[in-house]
């Protein structure tokens, strides 16, 4: 990717000042840090001295080709109303947050959005190395962030959606989902219900919040604790009958809830969720 014109990154070791592109990539002039390139690649590495990661280990990583595999994100983008919601955006310049894979970017570049992905390890379709906790970008750079799957990974999701907040412009959103109600997963820390979603976008100052449930803890938990599940074929098959199992139990809920002449309340439609799906506005101001 060709970071001429957009995004412009700042130092996030001394976060004082824009950076500026080296031969071998990046450069502070406030506090001298230099920031490197993975070889093979080319991409940027942006990790500070406080951040877990290893710079040595993500520069000496081995990227191989891969084929673009489109099921994954058409299986989030396709669950409950996440598509809906991303449409209720507006602008063109999304952050993806966390897509390793690069299915979200495929994804959105096929509906016309204009992408820069990060993850912590350089992938094939990875645009800069960076930890969610501090992110290289300057404020106000991007009109949506998208974040499927990845808030449950992150060690200090406070903080995070604070750097959200910052990278994007006013008015810009926070589309994506989180894990709620799904088994321990790939070193996953909070997973969280939708006051602890909400708690975290409030104080990192988003104004607008829109929770739905995603798919739902019949679906996740059952659909990994049976061992049998790990056979694609048989998950395929069981798949439907979890659905089916959480339809009716939900169908009983609102005919419950129906019997009283009362809606269903968040505690029923979003207690029983296996992820949350999201929309969070930064306020114009
Ligand atoms: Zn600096």
């Amino acid at each position: 990717m060709n970071f001429s014109e957009w995004p412009k990154f700042v130092c996030v070791e001394c976060s004082k000042s824009e950076l500026k592109s080296t031969d071998v990539g990046f450069e502070c002039p406030a506090c001298g840090k230099k920031y490197p390139q993975h070889k093979a690649t080319k991409i940027p590495v942006f990790v500070s001295s406080r951040s877990p990661l290893d710079e040595h280990e993500i520069l000496s990583h081995e990227v191989k080709e891969a084929a673009l595999d489109l099921e994954v994100a058409n299986s989030h983008w396709n669950t409950g109303p996440l598509r809906a919601m991303l449409g209720k955006t507006s602008g063109k310049r999304v952050l993806s947050f966390g897509s390793g894979d690069g299915g979200d970017r495929a994804w959105l570049e096929r509906a016309g959005y204009e992408l820069v992905c990060f993850d912590i390890y350089p992938g094939p379709f990875t645009d800069v190395v960076c930890d969610g906790h501090e992110l290289p970008f300057a404020d106000a750079q991007f009109d949506i962030v998208v974040s499927t799957a990845v808030f449950e990974h992150l060690y200090n999701p406070f903080q995070a959606a604070r750097e959200i907040h910052r990278v994007l412009k006013p008015g810009g959103t926070l589309v994506g989902s989180a894990a709620f109600l799904e088994a321990y997963h790939a070193n996953s820390y909070f997973h969280m219900s939708h006051l602890g979603l909400t708690e975290v976008f409030r104080r990192a100052g988003f104004g607008e919040i829109e929770l739905h449930p995603g798919w739902s803890y019949v679906e996740s938990l059952n659909g990994r604790f049976w061992v049998w599940n790990n056979v694609k074929l048989i998950s395929k098959i069981t798949r439907p009958w979890r659905r089916f199992r959480y339809l009716v139990g939900m169908a009983l809920w609102k005919m419950a809830y129906g019997m009283k002449g009362r809606p269903i309340p968040d505690r029923v439609r979003l207690g029983f969720a296996g992820s949350l799906l999201f929309r969070a506005v930064k306020p114009n101001v």
